[in-house]
């Protein structure tokens, strides 16, 4: 089998969006399970809505997802030389011809198409002029056939036709010398040996028209898979009016790239009824015709379900090192403090975003928080200061200082004073932590060491006798 070739071509007009994101994502596993070669082009021909900051983000967002190109990035504003190149062979071969038509000429024409109900088109006017018009503007186009019928066997959408005598003569290059769309990725695809193209299925109506230049240009036609588009519950295109839809937003909220990737792939593409696949799982196990013919609804709390399962489950040293930033936008300087990784274990349990672990995590480091209202109303009763007494007593004469030599003495403490552990445990959390939700209170302790343990249960205990 001969090497397959994946590309992933971006235009740098704005950050890289979920549905942009998958489509390099089916490329990425498909060059990886084949063993082939995944290149990333940057679209940038359109110069007034290209933009250097567009770029930077979406090669910040692939290299976030871990989607690694072996090529590339190739821009397409530094390749005009070959496009041109093309565009004369096409015309020395009279696969191309020179069109002087005036835009305001082309624009009557539309308009009296129109008028009479037919559907605009290029007329032809110019396909069959005997010779060059000397310093006359014009424009190249292809010389498409005007006969026939133009398929292809889509990957994902199956056989899609389309009658040749619906398709223009293409311009492949403006009157201002510049090479056009559909051309240039023609000229890319074919130069770079592209074997398998997906993208987006908004590109489905421009596949015709590509096939045809790379009839006329002798390229073999690459396979085609469209793939269907994203959508918001109210079944519309996704966008921002739908929530977030750039990436780096979701890193931003506090989401893993693996719960991301796991999610993206998910929509639309199954295998059985299994939901959690790993890259290396996902590598073994995709393939692009498994991907469904409808869109995908793209669900938020799918996605912060599987963001959840992949906080519990992943190293904690890594999420503490993820979590750094968090903390530093909530003012909190980790350094000094208990120990991160050991916070992080006693937060994996209860937190869907690493944004939720550092609001979680914020009594750690801080002491001054003041108690939660309803928590002291209901727990902070008078009767708490023996037993906060007990504790700070019990915790200064014991030698350990594990949760589990601490889960020992709250055990003490309640057959001695005949409580049940609750009792005993939320007037603790609350001097710990603030208020009644937190992680086990035994692991909290552990984590914050005896002193700070005993110097918070002191200031619980004074605040408790004022009163
Ligand atoms: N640059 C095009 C886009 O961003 C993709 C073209 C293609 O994949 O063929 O929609």
């Amino acid at each position: 089998m001969s090497e397959v070739r994946l590309r992933f071509a971006p235009s740098p007009t704005g950050y890289l969006h979920v549905g942009g994101a998958r489509t390099a994502l089916f490329n990425w596993l498909l060059a990886r399970k084949q063993k082939g070669t995944f290149i990333l082009r940057i679209e940038d021909t359109d110069v007034a809505r290209s933009t250097q900051e567009s770029v930077d983000a979406i090669l910040q967002g692939m290299e976030w997802l871990g989607l690694d190109w072996d090529e590339g990035p190739y821009y397409q504003s530094d390749r005009f030389p070959v496009y041109k190149e093309f565009v004369q062979k096409l015309l020395d071969s009279g696969k191309a011809y020179k069109c002087y038509c005036t835009p305001e000429e082309l624009e009557a024409k539309r308009e009296q198409a129109l008028m009479d109900g037919r559907k605009p088109k290029y007329d032809g006017t110019c396909r069959e002029l005997a010779g060059d018009v000397p310093g006359k503007p014009y424009v190249v186009r292809f010389r498409a056939p005007h006969e026939g019928v133009t398929a292809f066997d889509d990957l994902i959408k199956g056989r899609i036709a389309f009658n040749n005598d619906e398709l223009d003569d293409l311009i492949i290059q403006r009157s201002d010398g510049t090479p056009t769309y559909n051309f240039v990725v023609v000229i890319d695809d074919a130069t770079m040996g592209i074997t398998t193209v997906i993208r987006g299925d908004d590109h489905v109506n421009n596949t015709p028209r590509q096939i045809l230049l790379y009839e006329a240009l002798g390229y073999p036609v690459p396979h085609f898979a469209h793939v269907p588009m994203i959508l918001g519950a109210d079944k519309a295109r996704l966008s921002k009016r739908h929530g977030a839809t750039g990436v780096m937003a979701y890193r931003d909220m506090g989401y893993l790239p693996e719960a991301l990737v796991n999610y993206l792939v998910r929509l639309g593409w199954s295998f059985g009824d299994e939901e959690i696949f790993s890259k290396e799982d996902l590598i073994e196990k995709f393939s692009i015709e498994q991907v469904g013919r409808s869109a995908g609804v793209f669900n938020p709390d799918k996605l912060l379900w599987l963001n959840a399962h992949y906080i519990k489950t992943g190293d904690p040293s890594r999420l503490a090192g993820l979590l750094v930033p968090f903390l530093h936008e909530r003012g909190v300087d980790p350094t000094g403090g208990p120990d991160l990784v050991a916070v992080v274990k006693t937060l994996q349990e209860r937190s869907r975003t690493l944004l939720e672990m550092a609001d979680g995590a914020l009594f750690y480091f801080r002491r001054d928080f003041s108690y939660d209202e309803k928590a002291v109303e209901k727990f902070l009763t008078p009767e708490v200061s023996p037993l906060y007494e007990l504790l700070i007593a019990k915790f200064a004469s014991s030698a350990d200082f594990t949760h589990q030599s601490i889960e020992q003495i709250f055990k003490e403490i309640c057959e001695e004073k005949g409580l049940k552990l609750g009792q005993v445990a939320q007037p603790a959390r609350i001097a710990l932590c603030g208020g009644t939700v937190a992680p086990s209170i035994f692991e909290v302790m552990e984590v914050l060491g005896k002193e700070e343990t005993n110097l918070r249960l002191e200031k619980a205990l004074a605040f408790v006798r004022r009163g």
